[in-house]
C-alpha cells in the first residue's frame, strides 16, 4: 500500500510502498478514504524540536481519518466489514487507575496514532477495536474525516457552560474556528475570536463569531460595541501564544472560566494576581473524551452544527506537498487528502 512516511530524521515526508498492517485478534483494519492534516503532522514534517524528541523514524504519520472497515480480528464481534468509521487517536493502556475507572481520556500512558505507532496517512490502518468510532452514515465524509480535531474543539467548548454566556476564543486556527461554531450552537450570546491573520478572522466571521484582529483592534471597543459590561464569562485558549493568553486573562469577568487547549512552545508566565483576585478557573484540555465527546460531535452535527466552512483545501494524497504548503502559509483552514473514492 502507499503511505506517507517520516522515513528518516530530518524535514520532509516520503510517499512510499509499505506492507498492509497486520490485524491482531482485537484489531480492525480500515481502508482509509479521507484524512485531515493536523498541526502535529506539520510539526513532524518540519522536524522541529518536539518532533525530533518524539518521533522514531520510520513512521507512517497522520491520525485524522475516515474509512471503511476492510477486515476484523477474530475476537471482534461488534463491527463488520464495510462500516464507516474513524479512530480515536489515543491508544490507552487499559490498566492505570483512570482507565480502570472508565476515564480513558485521563490515561497516564497513552500512545498516539501517527506519533508513537503507525498512522492513517496510508491506504490502510489497523487499530484496536476499542479505538473505533462508528459514524452516522448521514455525516458527510469530509466532516467525518476531521472528527479528531472537531473533538478537540468540542471537548474545549463544552468544558464550561456557554449557554447565554459571552465567550472569548484566542486563535482562529481550524480548532478555534470549529470551537466558535460549537459555542454558537451551544447557545453562547457573543463569541469573539482573536487572531493576527485576516484570512482566518474572515473565516471566524463566516462561522458566526465576532472577529477581533489584536494588531489593530481593541478589546475595550469590541466589548462596548457588543454591550458587554464585565468581561468574558468563558475563555478558550486555542493559539498557544503567550500574548493571546495574557489578553484573555485581562479580559475575563470575575469568576470567569478558561479552558486551555493551545500548546505553548515553552514555559509561559501567568499574572497570578489576576487569576487570584478575579477568582478565575483554568482547566487544561487534552484530546477528547472517549467516547462522550464523539457522541456530542455526532448529535450536534445531527442537530444543525455546520463546520463545513472550516475546510478550505481538498486534495489527492499524491498532492500532499501542496497540502502541507497550504498549512504552512496560514491561508488555510482544514486540508483534506483523499486516499480512495467511496
Ligand atoms: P493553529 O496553529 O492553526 O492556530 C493557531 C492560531 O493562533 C493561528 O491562526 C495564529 O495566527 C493564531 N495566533 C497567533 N498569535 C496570536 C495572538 N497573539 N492572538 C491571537 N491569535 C494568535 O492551530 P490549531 O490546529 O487550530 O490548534 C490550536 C492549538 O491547539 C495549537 O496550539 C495546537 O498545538 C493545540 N492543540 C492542542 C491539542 C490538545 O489536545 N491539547 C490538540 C490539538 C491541537
Ligand atoms: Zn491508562
Amino acid at each position: 500500500m502507499k503511505a506517507l512516511v517520516k522515513a528518516s530524521n530530518g524535514p520532509g515526508l516520503e510517499l512510499m510502498d509499505q506492507p498492509i498492517p497486520e490485524v491482531g485478534s482485537h484489531d480492525v483494519l480500515i481502508k482509509v478514504l479521507k484524512t485531515g492534516i493536523c498541526g502535529t503532522d506539520l510539526h513532524i514534517y518540519n522536524w522541529d524540536a518536539w518532533a525530533a524528541r518524539t518521533i522514531h523514524a520510520p513512521m507512517i504519520i497522520g491520525h485524522e481519518f475516515v474509512g471503511r472497515i476492510a477486515a476484523v480480528g477474530d475476537q471482534v464481534h461488534d463491527f463488520s466489514v464495510g462500516e464507516l468509521v474513524s479512530g480515536e487517536g489515543h491508544v490507552v493502556c487499559g490498566r492505570c487507575r483512570n482507565c480502570l475507572a472508565g476515564r480513558r481520556h485521563l490515561c497516564k500512558d497513552t500512545r498516539g496514532i501517527g506519533v508513537n505507532r503507525s498512522g492513517a496517512f496510508a491506504e490502510f490502518i489497523s487499530i484496536p477495536v476499542t479505538n473505533v468510532w462508528s459514524h452516522d452514515p448521514a455525516i458527510p465524509l469530509d466532516i467525518a474525516s476531521i472528527f479528531d480535531p472537531l473533538g478537540n474543539a468540542v471537548h474545549t467548548a463544552l468544558a464550561f457552560d456557554v449557554l447565554g454566556e459571552d465567550v472569548l476564543i484566542t486563535g482562529a486556527g481550524p480548532i478555534g474556528l470549529m470551537a466558535a461554531a460549537v459555542a454558537r450552537h451551544a447557545g453562547a450570546r457573543h463569541v469573539v475570536v482573536t487572531d493576527v491573520n485576516p484570512f482566518r478572522l474572515a473565516m471566524a466571521e463566516r462561522l458566526g463569531a465576532v472577529p477581533l484582529d489584536v494588531r489593530t483592534q481593541s478589546f475595550t471597543d469590541c466589548q462596548r460595541r457588543l454591550g458587554m459590561k464585565e468581561g468574558f464569562d468563558v475563555g478558550m485558549e486555542m493559539s498557544g501564544n503567550p500574548q493571546a493568553f495574557g489578553q484573555m486573562l485581562a479580559n475575563m469577568c470575575h469568576g470567569g472560566k478558561i479552558a486551555m487547549l493551545g500548546i505553548p512552545e515553552k514555559e509561559l508566565a501567568i499574572d497570578w494576581n489576576t487569576v487570584i483576585f478575579n477568582m478565575l478557573t483554568l482547566r487544561g484540555i487534552y484530546g477528547r473524551e472517549m467516547y462522550e465527546t464523539w457522541y456530542k460531535m455526532t448529535t450536534m452535527l445531527q442537530s444543525g452544527l455546520d463546520i463545513s466552512p472550516v475546510i478550505t483545501h481538498r486534495l489527492h494524497y499524491t498532492e500532499f506537498e501542496s497540502g502541507f504548503a497550504a498549512m504552512r502559509s496560514g491561508m488555510s483552514g482544514k486540508v483534506i487528502l483523499t486516499w480512495a473514492e467511496d
